[in-house]
Order: C-alpha cells, then structure tokens, then sequence
C-alpha cells in the first residue's frame, strides 16, 4: 500500500466542513482523568515538599532516586560519554542559539512623555527558571538547549532542568549532557505533573522559579495549564505540524521530504500543503505515494488523518486559510518568498530560500524550535530570550515637570476622590526656579553611568604622568608650526590625511591604502570600534588596560567585556579562551601594554587573530619601546588594526595624530565611520615633516628612554620595590596608597599617575621615563614616597 494524505483536490472546492476540519486539527478536550489525577498530585507536592515528591516518584517512575538533584559528577561523566560528533553537533547548535539571543536581547528603551519626564524600561532577567526536558524515547537533547540557552544569555542566574528518572534514579544521559553543554545550573531527577509541582511551588530541595517552559506528556501538559496562575508557562505545544505554501517553482520530491519529515515526529502530526500549481501538486502526492520512510507506522497515521495537498489558483484564499491555520512552521517555496513574507500573518516560525528544511530550524540555525501549535500561533510566539526576562519601568521627574502635571493631577485625583494624592501632586506646583521652554533631551541611556574623562593637569616641574615624551617635540615640528601659512589657517585639511599616510607609507614600508590616521589614536579607536560594532555588540578586552577603552566601547553602545589578564605565572598574558568566549564583535589588545608595561605573546596575540570572529584591535601606542610589532603578520591576517600614535615616541601629544595599519577595505571603512578633515591641516603639515626628517631623533629618543628604564628599573630593583618589568616608556610600581603618595610625589615637583586598586596589581603609581638625565633629578623624590 502506498502512502496517501487525507485530503486532496483543489482548495477552492473545498467545503466549510472539510476547511474547519483542516484548521481544527487538534482539538483536543482535556481529559478529566488526567486533569483529576494532576490536581490531586500537585497538592500533595504543595502540602508534603520532598517527602511527598520522593513518594510520587516511586509511585510513577518505580525508582527512589537517591537524591533529587543530580550530583555534578554524573552529569560530566554523560558529558564524556557523549559520542564526540553529537557533542560537536550540539555545541555548534548551542553557539548558533546563542548568537541569536544575544543580537534579540531587547535594549534599554526611554522615552519623554513630556518636558521633564522621562519614561525608561529595562528588561531584567528571571531569577530563576524550570526547563523540563521529557525522558525516555522523547528525550530530545536539542529542546534542552532550546530552553536552557536562551535563559542563560537573558542572564537567569539559576537555570533548573527537571527530567524524569529512569531504572538508574537518573534521568537520561542525553538529557544530563545536553543540561551541561547548555550551562543549567542544576539537574532534578523529577518527571510528569510532580516536576512541574515542584518548580511551580517550590520544596525544601527544590527552589520555585519564575517560569516554566519545555515539552512534556499529557500529565506535564496538564500541570504547566493547572500552575500557569502562579508561574507562567510558554506556548502550549502538542504534536508537530507544518504548512507549505508552493508554486510551480517548487521541487515535489523536496515538499515530499518536509511532509514526511514533520510526520515522522508523531501520528497526530499534521502536514497540509497548499500549491499552487496542479501539475505540481500531482507530482507531490505521487512523491508521498513513492516515499518508503523508516517509521512508515507513524507517519502513514499522521499522513492519512491529517495530510491534506490542495492546489489553489486564488493566492488570496491561500493566505486566508495559512492565516486561519496558524502553523508551527510554515515553508514558502515559491519564486519571491519575501514578497509573500509581509503577508503571513500568523505562525510559530516561517522557512525560505533554497535551502529552507525545517529539520535546521529544528536543530541548528539558531532559531528557536519550541514553536506554538495547534493554531496557538494566533495569540502566541516561539519561545525567545524575551521569555527570560521581565521589564521593569522607570520614571524620572524633575522638578520642573512636576510642576507642569501637578494641576491637572490635582484635579484627576480629586474628582477621584483621592485628596491625598490630590496634596501630593500639588507640592511640586511651584518647583520651577528656570522655566526652560525645553528640558534637555536625555543622552543615551548608556551614558548616564559615564563620568567625563578629566584628568588632573596642574602645571608640575617634572611630568612624568601621562607617557608624553619628557624631551618635547622634534626640532623641525616646531619650526614648521611657527612658520604656519594663512592657508594652514584659513583652508580645509586633506580628506584623510593623505600626505602624512604617504609619509608613514614610505617610513614604514606598507602601502598608503593601508594607513588609516586620526585625530590622535584616540579618534582611530572610537571610529573602528564604531565601523566594526553596534549598540549591543560586545567588545573583549584585556584588563587593566588602556582606561579610555571601555569609554570608547560605552560611547558607541557597545558591551565592554573585561578579562583579566593572566597571573604573574603566565607573565600577564592574555587569557586567549576568555576573551574570544561569547565571540565578540571586536576584541581589543594593547601590547606593549598600559599601564602595566607588559607584552602580550605572539602566540597569544596569534591565537586571538587566528579565531577571533570579527575585527581584532591591536593598539600599539607604545611599540617603539619594546616588542616586535605585529604589522607584517596583521596585514597578511587581514582581520586585524594596528594602532599606533605619534604621541608617545614623535613627540606631538599635542598635534593629536595617531594612525593605524590594516587591510585596505579595513581602512576605508574607519574612515566611513568618521568622515573627512578629523586631522588639521598644520598639524597633518608638522607630522609629516617629523615623519620624514625627524627619523634620527625619534629613534636615539626612543634609545635613550630605553636606556633610562633599565637604569630605573635596577634602582627600583635595589631599593625592594615591587615593579612590573616594562616594554614601554614607564614602569608600573605597586605601593600602597597610590593616590596620596602620587600627591606627596607632585608637591615635590614630580607628576605621576596613581592607579589606586587596580584589579590584579593592587594600589599602583605609573611612572613615566624620561631619558636618564632628567630621570635622575626624580629619583630623590620618588625614593621620598616610596620609603
Ligand atoms: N592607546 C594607548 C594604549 C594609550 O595609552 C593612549 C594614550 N595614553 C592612546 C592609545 C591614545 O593616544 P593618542 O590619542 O594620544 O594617540
């Protein structure tokens, strides 16, 4: 016997009964006995707690588990004893889930109702969540990580999976490997109604949580309707199902293998395919006909209940009835899927393209597959990272707004007959001092936690607080700057600095085209990072480091991600794993690095360049004291900016140029970013000229300083202090009370920077070098504070 579906013929014929039959498919009325059998088990878990779950559980599962909460221990031994290919499989899957969440993580949103009020939401996450995974033949790994992963990006500190147990007091390997890959904080060997009992109310053992998602039997179903008032649930979902909507473009034999896919999952699933085409639809039903599938029981039920291929030639009847159907999933294959995607109004998750099977969604795309069916899709969505999180408002009131609402809500409140909130409202009614026509409009929301950068600038004899060079600026760059024309005054700069990429060019021996520059390294940062990144996207960098840098990331809406630097054992490396965890959209390196002085490996820095999934930033701000460089093997890489300044070693703090190297297309999108004229025209003209003739004196500077470290570094090294060894133009000194002994240090003359509790390194002054003539005349006082 052949395989057929049930209803066949043209969707126009159709008649009401047979339609309703169609869109009905599931209606299924709860049955009293199960309904009876879950009310009665959940009391005696809410009235009996661990007592009464123990007793359940050998009751229905025929085991006493030894303990309800799976020991670590077991779940890494599944973990080990998962074949490596499914492992690999399911990791993939869990990356993809979760890039997908973290792009969907609802920003900050606020808003002004009216001048002086402004309304601000912030999505919080649950504190704690039940993801229930069914055992047995049912045990499916994937929807554990449907449910597990989501929650752990919303932020839900404790993610609890319940699964039945079973001969073994365990639940099933598959299920405890998939709960450890997919970060769960706890496994409960609990299945059915008293799982949901437990999560819903909470046992001595077992902590209640805030919502419970995942699939279940008809007892789970059951209890997750029966709590839903105490804790809410997600979509309820029932057998599988999908809906095709194809024209004479589409492949039968690949209609064919989505019906039989979606029915292989269950007898009552339902497959409907609405074409429009007859030759097609033919084709399609003789495919089904052909089709010799593995559970041919299941899905010949399933098929020959609630199949149905319909050819249709009115498009408008077609949507009407996918509307009315609300599919699980829904698969488009027609000719120009994105003119119809606009139009599907109701379902759990829509496929498309060439590649559309619904068996990715299921396992790999990173959407989720825990979908509404029956027709829940009309009022319900597939779970997201929005099921995680709950919203909590806020309200800020100046004074000046409050002055605005008070007579009209003295006046609501009164014809309410509340004259307490009536008095209330009235208080502010003359708490304007300024009346400004507007109040200003908020800033980002993520600004409102930056402080502006300011640093304390006093005049000091000796500065030897901010890494500037301590001999000044080149000879030529002052005679160039002195000698400035009206036009280097009164005229726009080159677009992009053209002449000084063509000096660095020939200085460093790279392409023009590969030079980006910027007004300071500074400005170079801030446009890559906002070329390569947007609000919400992560940012990995090293700390300490470079202190402006999460600013930069904070300033353009990213998410800065801080990751220590190894330990002293590991010479203050980077921690290569942590920093590509969670694939940031860049990832930020300074080596030499400030303020610790310290480098950054090659292998480690390789390692970052070789994974790293987006743009890696190395910033080089201080290479010419110590290190190799990098710049032959980023610009092989591709990937990979390096950043340098004038700055430090050149000598022009004050001109504000910084630049960097990289691919060609790199650096034409950072100067996108950032538009045209971002270096004067005079202080393009002096960089250039230091760059082409000032060569000698910036390198026997840079000799000098090298010189002068050592020098400091021995005298720090005999008198005991504690100091980290530098590749840089100062040096990282641990003391305690950084931040009044930097202030002792400056009224003996001699500026340098405290960097109180620094993570890692403690209380720290930095101090730069300078070279070891005017080093030696700091060295008395420094020797002073440090005792
Ligand atoms: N990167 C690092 C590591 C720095 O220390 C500094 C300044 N101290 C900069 C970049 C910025 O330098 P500029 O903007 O002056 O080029």
């Amino acid at each position: 016997m052949s395989l057929s579906v049930r209803a066949t013929g043209r969707l126009e014929e159709l008649d009401q009964e047979r339609r309703r039959e169609i869109v009905d498919r599931a209606r299924r009325d709860t049955d009293v006995r199960v309904e009876a059998r879950v009310r009665e088990i959940l009391a005696r878990v809410r009235d009996g707690g661990d007592a009464a779950l123990l007793e359940i559980t050998r009751e229905i599962d025929g085991v006493l588990p030894a303990s309800i909460e799976v020991e670590r221990r077991e779940i890494d031994r599944a973990l080990a004893a998962l074949e490596p290919s499914v492992r690999a499989g399911l990791e993939r899957a869990k990356q993809n889930l979760e890039r997908v969440c973290r792009a969907m993580l609802p920003p900050v949103t606020e808003v002004e109702s009216e001048p002086g009020v402004l309304i601000g939401r912030r999505a919080d996450p649950l504190a704690a969540v039940g993801v229930y995974a069914p055992g047995g033949r049912a045990a499916y790994p994937s929807s554990v990580l449907m449910g597990a992963v989501p929650a752990r990006v919303a932020g839900v500190p404790r993610v609890v999976v319940c699964s039945p147990p079973g001969p073994s007091g365990l639940p099933s390997d598959v299920v405890l490997a998939a709960a450890g890959i997919a970060g769960a904080s706890s496994v409960l060997a609990l299945g059915g109604a008293q799982a949901i009992a437990a999560l819903a109310f909470g046992t001595a053992s077992t902590p209640r949580v805030d919502r419970i998602v995942g699939p279940g039997n008809a007892y789970v179903a059951e209890a997750k309707r029966q709590v839903a008032g105490v804790v809410p649930i997600d979509a309820p979902a029932g057998p599988s199902e999908i809906l095709i909507l194809a024209d004479d473009s589409a492949d039968p034999e690949h209609l064919a293998r989505e019906m039989l896919a979606q029915a292989e999952h269950d007898p009552e699933a339902s497959c409907v395919a609405l074409v429009a085409s007859e030759a097609i639809a033919d084709a399609l039903t003789a495919a089904i006909a052909r089709a010799k599938p593995e559970k041919r029981e299941v899905v010949e039920r399933a098929l020959g209940t609630r199949g149905a291929v319909l050819s249709f030639d009115d498009w408008e009847a077609a949507l009407a009835l996918a509307s009315d159907y609300a599919a699980e999933h829904l698969l488009l294959a027609v000719r120009d899927p994105e003119a119809l995607l606009p139009r599907i109004r109701h379902a759990g998750t829509v496929f498309y393209g060439p590649g559309a099977s619904v068996a990715f969604g299921d396992y790999m795309t990173g959407a989720n597959h825990v979908l509404p069916t029956a027709g829940a899709a009309r009022s319900f969505s597939g779970l997201s990272i929005l099921d995680f999180v709950r919203w909590t408002t806020y309200q800020r009131v100046t004074g000046e707004g409050a002055a605005r609402m008070s007579a009209d809500v003295d006046r609501l409140a009164r014809a309410e007959g509340l004259p307490s909130h009536a008095d209330a409202a009235r208080a502010f009614a003359s708490a304007t001092p300024v009346e400004h026509r507007r109040s200003p409009p908020s800033a980002r929301p993520s600004y409102r936690h930056m402080k502006l950068y300011a640093s304390q600038r006093r005049p000091v004899a000796l500065d030897l607080s901010d890494n500037t060079n301590v001999l000044g600026a080149p000879p030529s760059a002052r005679a160039r700057a002195a000698s400035a024309t009206s036009d280097d005054l009164a005229r726009y700069p080159s677009h992009y600095g053209e002449r000084l990429k063509a000096a660095l060019a020939s200085r460093l021996g790279v392409g023009a085209e590969e030079i980006v520059t910027g007004c300071g390294s500074d400005d170079v940062l801030d446009s890559a990072i906002r070329a390569f990144a947007g609000p919400g996207d992560r940012l990995a960098f090293p700390t300490p480091t470079f202190a402006m840098l999460p600013f930069f990331a904070s300033m353009n809406g990213l998410v800065a991600q801080a990751v220590p630097l190894l330990g002293p054992e590991r010479g203050f490396d980077l921690d290569v794993e942590a920093l590509l965890a969670n694939e940031p959209a860049i990832v930020y390196v300074c080596s030499p690095n400030n303020p610790t002085g310290t480098l950054a490996s090659k292998a480690a820095i390789g390692a970052v360049v070789e994974r790293a999934r987006g743009l890696v930033v190395l910033d080089e701000a201080y290479i010419e004291y110590g290190g190799d460089g990098f710049t032959k093997r980023a610009r092989e890489a591709g990937n990979v900016l390096v950043v340098r300044t004038l700055s430090k070693a050149y000598g022009l703090a004050g001109a504000r140029v910084g630049y960097a190297i990289g691919h060609p297309d790199l650096v034409a999108e950072v100067e996108k970013s950032r538009g045209p004229y971002k270096i004067t025209r005079l202080a393009e003209a002096v960089a250039e000229q230091v760059v082409r003739q000032d060569g000698a004196w910036v390198d026997a500077g840079i000799r000098d300083v090298v010189e002068a470290r050592g020098r400091f570094e021995a005298w720090l090294a005999e008198r005991g202090a504690s100091f980290v060894p530098s590749a840089a133009n100062f040096v990282l000194v641990r003391v305690g009370d950084a931040a009044e002994r930097a202030a002792r240090l400056r009224e003996r003359g001699v500026a340098v920077r405290p960097f109180p509790a620094l993570p890692g390194f403690g209380d720290c002054l930095r101090i730069s070098v300078a070279p070891w003539p005017t080093m030696q005349t700091a060295l008395d006082p420094i020797a002073e504070v440090l005792g």
